[in-house]
């Protein structure tokens, strides 16, 4: 049995924002705007957001203090603003930060409970209504069940899902991801393409994840050049925003595998952006399933016309060509983290410990 789920209504194109002012005014009265330190402003999506809840007489407060990689003190404190202003829906604004901090505001707001019990399945009532405006072109947080937190008390980043928090409405604006440098598109365009990548591997694919996944790598490869050279245009930007919505509804079917599972141990020890992380890894992660899955990845390759799925290994080197210092015990202690993340079991390979240390020093210096 196969199911495909996507709740979340995607509102494309230039000015949407400003364009969906009957939607703000159905969604709520009043609402908390949770968005990153800077992002929301440089990238312009806040100015859209305050102008089009202003035209339409909504009521709205800005929690601009999300962290990167938020941690739960940092949710329940925007938790708590939003719920002391009693506002009756979220607007996230930014990167899957501050996305996923919206998504964990509205939980909260209307749950009593810490953010650490968000991982026991305690989210009895329904969260507020969520709008979504991604500011990266990555996570697909925006159309997502899931919210990944910074979880000391677990020693690693988790994340929790539950239907109830995918958006409402996503607004994908790609001239809010034109602010981003060098460094977060590519790093952002990396998540996206290994969100397809494993979604389209993984043991819960799907025939319609493959479909979307497929349409998301391509578009990924076809923005290589630009990525490479930082040579953005803006019908780059706006493939890249599409294929990254493209690519959350494959996760949101499928889950991710190991690779995202080795990425969280090199961001939450090491802090190494999310897509960052997993741009480093993919080369020899792709290697290693390569030892299991040769037909696959032979199929996967000629629907991607890409002769061989090395092509994809070279992409990556390319991409992501830095190596990084990481001592003999602490690789020891990653692959064993990494084994304890729920995404191993979807993973089509055997990687044992020994397997995932060899992934992480194919990145050392
Ligand atoms: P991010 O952590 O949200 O943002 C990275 C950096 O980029 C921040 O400094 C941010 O600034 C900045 N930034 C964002 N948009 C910008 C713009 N348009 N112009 C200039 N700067 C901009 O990065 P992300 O990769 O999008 O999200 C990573 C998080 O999402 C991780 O926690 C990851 O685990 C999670 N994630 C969630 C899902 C999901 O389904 N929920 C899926 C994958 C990943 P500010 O600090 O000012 O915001
Ligand atoms: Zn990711």
């Amino acid at each position: 049995m196969e199911t495909y789920r996507m709740p979340t209504v995607v509102i494309m194109g230039r000015d949407c924002v400003i364009k969906s002012g009957g939607i703000f005014k159905k969604t709520g009265r009043k609402a908390a705007v949770v968005t990153g330190k800077t992002s929301g402003r440089l990238s312009g999506a806040l100015d859209d957001v305050i102008r089009a809840m202003k035209d339409n007489d909504i009521g709205y407060m800005v929690i601009d203090n999300v962290d990167n990689n938020p941690g739960l003190d940092n949710v329940r404190e925007t938790a708590d603003i939003a719920r002391k202003a009693g506002v009756d829906h979220i607007v996230g604004i930014g990167g899957g930060s501050a996305l996923d901090s919206a998504k964990t505001a509205a939980v909260l707001c209307t749950n009593d409970i810490t953010p650490i019990e968000l991982y026991d399945g305690n989210i009895v009532n329904d969260p507020l209504p969520i709008l979504a405006v991604p500011t990266t072109a990555g996570t697909g947080s925006e159309v997502t069940p899931y919210a990944i937190l910074t979880v000391k008390e677990k020693g690693t980043k988790a994340s929790y899902g539950d239907d109830r928090i995918f958006p409402k409405y996503a607004f994908l604006d790609y001239k809010y991801t034109g602010s981003m440098d060098r460094d977060v598109t590519v790093d952002t365009a990396a998540d996206s393409f290994s969100h397809a990548f494993e979604g389209y591997i993984s043991n819960r694919t799907t025939r319609m994840s493959r479909l979307f996944a497929l349409e998301s790598m391509k578009i990924f490869i076809d923005s290589f050049a630009a990525l490479r050279d930082f040579s953005m245009t803006e019908k780059v930007r706006e493939d890249l925003l599409y294929a990254s919505m493209l690519s959350g509804t494959v996760i949101s079917q499928t889950g991710t595998t190991a690779l995202h599972a080795m990425g969280y141990a090199l961001t939450y020890n090491m802090g190494i952006p999310h897509g960052r992380a997993n741009g480093l890894l993919f080369s020899a992660y792709i290697d290693e399933l390569d030892k299991e899955n040769k037909e696959m990845l032979r199929e996967l390759s000629v629907k991607l016309n890409i002769g061989d799925i090395s092509v994809l290994s070279d992409v990556f080197r390319v991409l992501f060509p830095e190596r990084i210092m990481i001592e003999s015990d602490k690789i020891r202690k990653f692959a064993e983290d990494t084994l304890k993340q729920k995404s191993m079991k979807y993973t089509p390979a055997k990687l044992d410990s020994e397997r995932i240390a060899g992934i992480f020093r194919s990145i050392v210096k």
